[in-house]
């Protein structure tokens, strides 16, 4: 989502996004009372957290909970409609702003299911939407040295990067081809929807092991996954469970591990009452 052109106002804005201050304030995103509706269904119910830099957040949920909506909704999908809620990034109401000027605000999506973008090699590809985010030219050298050097931290080959966007690859080379443009994109909160989806347990690893060789203390991280093992590799110090669009629990990584142990029923039957109530359905 970080891929389409900047608009004129964020050329300017940009200039103004430092180092220093980026580490002065440690919130980084504020959810409170989001919820969400898709083709005028409601899918999010009510979603509150708060994500500060160099926090590891996992959302945990079986299929059709509603994570994919809500990394959808963060990063502006417009076919997802907020129908209440805020979602404050940086200190910004940041609901009536487009994909593409969220992604210069510093937030990062890497798909669920990432396209393929055949006659467009990688190198291209990542060098236009550096130039999205920032909203200036970057020069060739500086590029190739960026690339390079995180290519280099990512263990990749050079090779990779002259294949065309998603062309062929693996599952793995697809989430990894994430793992890259998150690098070079450099943002404050990477939102990640299932990366270990479909990944064997070398290719996790080595996903895994690319996001960790990514984190720093100004960056944020949202996992989003169904599955424990991931948090294996990557360690969160923060776990929800999303079901039903809500967060019905939240904890810390023992969380993941009673989650592997048990599954999701235990969990959901302490909630389902409550859940029953506001549905207003029978428990
Ligand atoms: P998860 O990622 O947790 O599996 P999703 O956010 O993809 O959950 O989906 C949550 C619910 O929203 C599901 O019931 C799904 O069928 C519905 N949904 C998601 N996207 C759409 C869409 N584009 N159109 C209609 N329903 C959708
Ligand atoms: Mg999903």
């Amino acid at each position: 989502m970080a891929r389409v052109a900047p608009d004129e106002q964020g050329m300017a804005r940009l200039d103004g996004r430092g180092e220093q201050e980026q580490m002065t304030d440690k919130t980084l995103l504020e959810i409170r009372g989001l919820t969400v509706a898709v083709e005028g269904k409601q899918i999010l119910n009510g979603v509150d957290f708060t994500v500060n830099r160099g926090e590891v957040h996992a959302i945990m949920g079986p299929n059709g909970s509603g994570k994919s909506t809500l990394a959808n909704a963060l990063m502006g999908h417009p076919r997802y409609t907020i129908t209440g809620g805020s979602i404050t990034f940086k200190g910004e109401d940041i609901l009536a702003l487009t994909p593409d000027q969220r992604a210069q605000r510093g937030i990062f999506l890497a798909f669920q299911y990432p396209t393929s973008i055949p006659g467009v090699t990688m190198v291209n590809f990542l060098r236009q939407a550096m130039k999205a985010v920032r909203g200036t030219d970057v020069p060739v050298r500086e590029f190739r040295e960026k690339l390079l050097a995180t290519m280099k931290l990512l263990k990749m080959d050079e090779q990779f990067a002259r294949r065309y966007v998603n062309e062929g690859f693996s599952g793995g080379e697809k989430k990894r081809a994430e793992i890259l443009q998150m690098g070079i994109l450099d943002p404050d909160l990477a939102v990640m929807d299932e990366t270990d989806s479909g990944l064997d347990i070398d290719a996790l690893r080595t996903v895994a092991e690319g996001v960790n060789a990514l984190t720093t203390p100004k960056l944020g991280i949202v996992l989003i996954t169904h599955y424990q093992r991931l948090l294996n590799y990557i360690k969160p110090q923060f776990v929800h469970i999303l079901y039903q669009g809500r967060i019905i629990e939240s904890g810390g990584p023992e969380l993941a591990l009673q989650l592997e142990e048990q599954g999701y029923d235990p969990i959901i039957a302490k909630y389902a009452p409550a859940l029953a109530g506001v549905t207003g359905e029978k428990a």
